[in-house]
């Protein structure tokens, strides 16, 4: 597991605490929730509780993220109904996930900072990028060269072919 920086790195301190915290997309005061609003890339899958979606900007081919239809928050907030549904949903993503090849292992992650409906992303590491491991994947996503959104799109939508 390694950075994808060269050192020297120095830890910088923590910021004063910022409280109460701004306001996210899709919450009072905040711009407009961009999955209800239409401003999201498309679909590529659904169902009647759940709709996946490939990013754009990025640079990992089966790289997905997970929306609900109901704006909500976060897993306390999902309908009983969602939230029975999302574990079997979410081993039928990452089996699909696999099934690209060439992936070590698929991360999940929830941060929902940047936008107040649920959502979670999937992400392959690559199979052999062992520097990737763990919470470095999401920082090496971040630096490596974007491929195309097209590229992206084409790998979420063989993901959703095999759901
Ligand atoms: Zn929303």
């Amino acid at each position: 597991m390694e950075l994808p920086y060269t050192e020297p790195l120095t830890v910088r301190e923590a910021g004063p605490r910022i409280v109460p915290e701004p306001p996210r997309r899709g919450e009072p005061g905040g711009e407009p929730c961009g999955l209800c609003s239409g401003g999201a890339t498309k679909a590529v899958w659904g169902n009647e509780h759940f709709t996946l979606h490939p990013p754009v900007g990025g640079s990992m081919p089966g790289h997905v993220w997970l929306a609900s239809r109901e704006h909500v928050d976060s897993f306390c907030d999902l309908s009983p109904e969602a939230a029975q549904a999302f574990g079997p949903l979410v081993a039928r993503i990452e089996r699909a996930i696999l099934a690209e090849g060439d992936v070590g292992r698929v991360h999940v992650s929830r941060w929902g900072d940047g936008g107040a409906h649920f959502h979670v992303w999937f992400m392959p590491r690559p199979l052999g990028m062992l520097e990737a491991k763990n919470f470095m994947l999401p920082l090496w996503e971040d630096v490596l060269p974007n491929v195309s959104d097209e590229e992206l799109r084409e790998a979420a939508e063989r993901i959703a072919a095999r759901l």
